[in-house]
């Protein structure tokens, strides 16, 4: 069979970068000049990308994004020569391949590594990267080859609507209860243990399938937050393989008893959706998906589910609540065994992962860890040639890891213990910050509804680039630990201060990312001390976002100032539930605040209650009583703190008194979390 990096090479090829014999052939031709509308012999050269979320709408200046490696900081450029850059991406990659065993994972991994962030010239797309182009057209030509080898069909005969392709989905469903389905005792590692599962399995998941159906990972299309897409070549041996594989990956999870289940359908689709109406092949399978997940729990496999609850002489571990067979300790030091195997597994694995020292996941036969009947450990190193997966440092390509995947994980942790968050924090209090895109499936569905398969990918690659890669220019520094980074979405703690400023750093960058204001996100903010569990955090951290979703989203909601067992009178309905801002109300807020908090650390802290009470109280006399208050006041640092304050309520009418004082209150919050001693 056809070496497939070939494939992948095909299109650099045409521009002379990479020269050697690549075996193209016909099936190569006919995709690019049936799907991509290039001739054989096109002049083909590197071109600068167009940022594609600025042209999903029209009458948007375009942007373009500056040529950089994969894995560093992108930031939005003009329209310029950069051929003096190129020429470095291109040369460093000409001396990286020339330097490494030609293997598909290899190659792959240097082509999005050199080539996401420039395109090719027309007449290819200027907003789709040349490494998005490269890998469609060799999963295409690569599931076009098979299939037409095994029916024995060529080319010349194949009709635009023939059903050539087969779309694969798979969505983990009931992660949010997974995840968050922790007691207190080793939270926070045992949570993002837990986040961290979810997305390793999927991988294990989706390299289970595709070598029970003899395919490579090429044939991958998106995996992400517990979603996965494969393409494959329509091909009704590969689908009985898959069904097999899919009955085992089932079972399982019904075994281990994970509150989690997998529903993986699948759909075909032909040349003509390629090309304009792939979001339509997407739609079914979506369909399909979300009908088999009602109809999971199917009679047969009920007997499984309940089995072990009729056991006599069962353990309930202390960790998620559930009966199980044996329970073990979590750390040495622990007096008794109360964690089940699996959480056990979670606990370790939220451990493990923020090891600085462990690069690889190996797959290895007396691994700790097992999933679908695999067995893993974490490694710095590995000799020879093992399969596994690779968690650090995945923009550094050796010679042995010919078999092993990069997974981009986000394992930014300032520190292993929550409390060290807060370490030289007065109030210790901390907070959490959980954000997701706006009407993410309207974009997809509506605004990309008629384009190819080229550009919705791009457009999720592109987002999964901010919340994955962006994203630690934002948490540089900052006593932060993230416990969850998708394709779209992000959790995570830390210490107030931090996750505020944070907060208002990931609004602003982006925005400066995509570049387009119709393309936004939302978050909740949530003030929380140490007593707390996570699973409440969480919950309440969930509710937050949602407020921001209903302030007409694009916004920031924080969590409801007062607390448990405290009476909510009339007057302090305007906080009762909670702040939600649009964030650039929040911008200006979080100025005011850092103007504020200057002078707060030298003002009496009875000012800032006073300031509190005042907010809370909701009274038109705000302005008159912070007159009285400066008036009286001798202090030079406490009159300029009331005199900023004053400065908000001035002329207001009632509503837009309201919306001041919930603003006060916020601050005043705030500010009082900054002068506790
Ligand atoms: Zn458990």
């Amino acid at each position: 069979m056809k070496d497939i990096f070939g494939d992948l090479l095909y299109f650099l090829n045409l521009c002379g970068i990479y020269q050697k014999d690549l075996k193209s052939d016909e099936f190569n031709d006919f995709i690019s000049s049936e799907v991509f509308s290039v001739e054989q012999d096109s002049k083909v050269q590197i071109s600068q990308l167009v940022n594609p979320f600025t042209t999903i709408d029209e009458n948007l200046k375009e942007s373009y994004f500056s040529p950089v490696e994969y894995g560093k900081y992108v930031f939005n450029d003009e329209k310029r020569d950069f051929s003096k850059e190129i020429q470095n991406l291109i040369s460093e990659f000409k001396k990286e391949i020339s330097a490494l065993p030609m293997n598909f994972n290899i190659v792959e991994r240097l082509v999005k590594k050199y080539f996401s962030f420039v395109s090719f010239s027309k007449p290819f797309i200027q907003s789709i990267s040349a490494y998005q182009y490269s890998k469609l057209q060799a999963l295409l030509s690569s599931s076009l080859r098979l299939y037409c080898q095994n029916y024995g069909k060529n080319l010349g005969s194949l009709q635009n609507a023939e059903q050539i392709f087969t779309l694969v989905g798979g969505d983990i469903s009931g992660i949010q209860r997974f995840i968050s389905n922790v007691s207190s005792r080793g939270a926070l590692r045992s949570y993002r243990g837990r986040s961290f599962f979810i997305e390793f399995v999927q991988e294990v998941i989706v390299d289970k399938i595709l070598e029970d159906i003899g395919l490579s990972r090429l044939h991958v299309y998106f995996i992400g937050g517990g979603h996965f897409y494969l393409i494959v070549p329509n091909i009704s041996e590969i689908e009985q393989k898959m069904n097999k594989s899919i009955e085992e990956i089932n079972r399982w999870f019904i075994e281990k008893r994970l509150d989690l289940s997998v529903i993986i359908d699948y759909t075909h689709f032909s040349l003509n959706e390629v090309k304009h109406d792939i979001q339509k092949v997407f739609s079914e399978l979506s369909k399909k998906l979300r009908l088999k997940k009602y109809r999971s729990l199917s009679i047969e496999n009920m007997p499984m589910v309940f089995e072990p609850l009729t056991l006599s002489n069962l353990e309930v571990c202390k960790v998620c609540g559930r009966k199980v067979e044996k329970v073990y300790k979590l750390r040495n030091d622990d007096i008794e065994a109360f964690a089940c195997e699996i959480c056990k597994m979670q606990y370790e694995f939220g451990k493990e992962i923020m090891e600085s020292e462990n690069v690889y996941i190996i797959e290895s036969a007396q691994g700790n860890f097992e999933i679908l009947g695999k067995r893993f450990d974490f490694v710095q190193n590995f000799e020879g040639n093992r399969k596994g997966y690779k968690i650090r440092k995945i923009n550094e390509i050796l010679e042995k890891e010919e078999n092993i995947i990069p997974l981009e994980i986000v394992s930014y942790a300032y520190s292993q213990d929550l409390s060290e968050l807060s370490v030289d924090e007065p109030s210790k209090k901390y907070a959490s910050f959980q954000a997701d895109v706006d009407n993410l499936g309207n974009l997809f569905r509506n605004k990309l509804g008629n384009t190819s398969l080229a550009q919705s990918s791009m457009i999720s690659g592109m987002l999964t680039y901010f919340f994955k890669q962006q994203i630690y220019k934002i948490l540089a520094g900052k006593k932060i630990t993230v416990i969850y980074a998708g394709g779209d979405d992000l959790f995570l703690l830390g210490n107030w201060r931090d996750v505020l400023e944070f907060s208002k750093q990931m609004y602003e960058e982006f925005r400066n990312f995509v570049q387009n204001e119709n393309i936004t996100f939302s978050a909740g903010y949530v003030l929380f001390s140490d007593k707390e569990s996570i699973k409440m955090i969480k919950e309440i951290s969930e509710n937050a976002e949602s407020r921001a979703k209903d302030n007409g989203k694009d916004s920031i909601a924080f969590s409801n100032p007062i607390y448990k067992g405290m009476v909510i009178s009339g007057q302090r309905k305007h906080v009762s539930k909670g702040l939600a801002l649009k964030w650039r109300e929040y911008q200006e807020i979080f100025d005011f605040f850092e103007d504020t908090e200057e002078i707060a650390d030298y003002v009496d802290r009875s000012l800032i209650r006073k300031m509190l009470n005042i907010s809370y109280e909701n009274t038109p006399l705000a302005h008159a009583y912070f007159s009285y208050l400066y008036a009286r006041e001798t202090e030079e640092r406490d009159k300029e703190l009331i005199g900023l304050i004053m400065e908000k309520y001035k002329n207001l009418d009632e509503k837009s008194l309201e919306k001041v004082n919930a603003r006060m209150n916020l601050i005043a919050q705030l500010l009082d979390l900054t002068v506790r001693r």
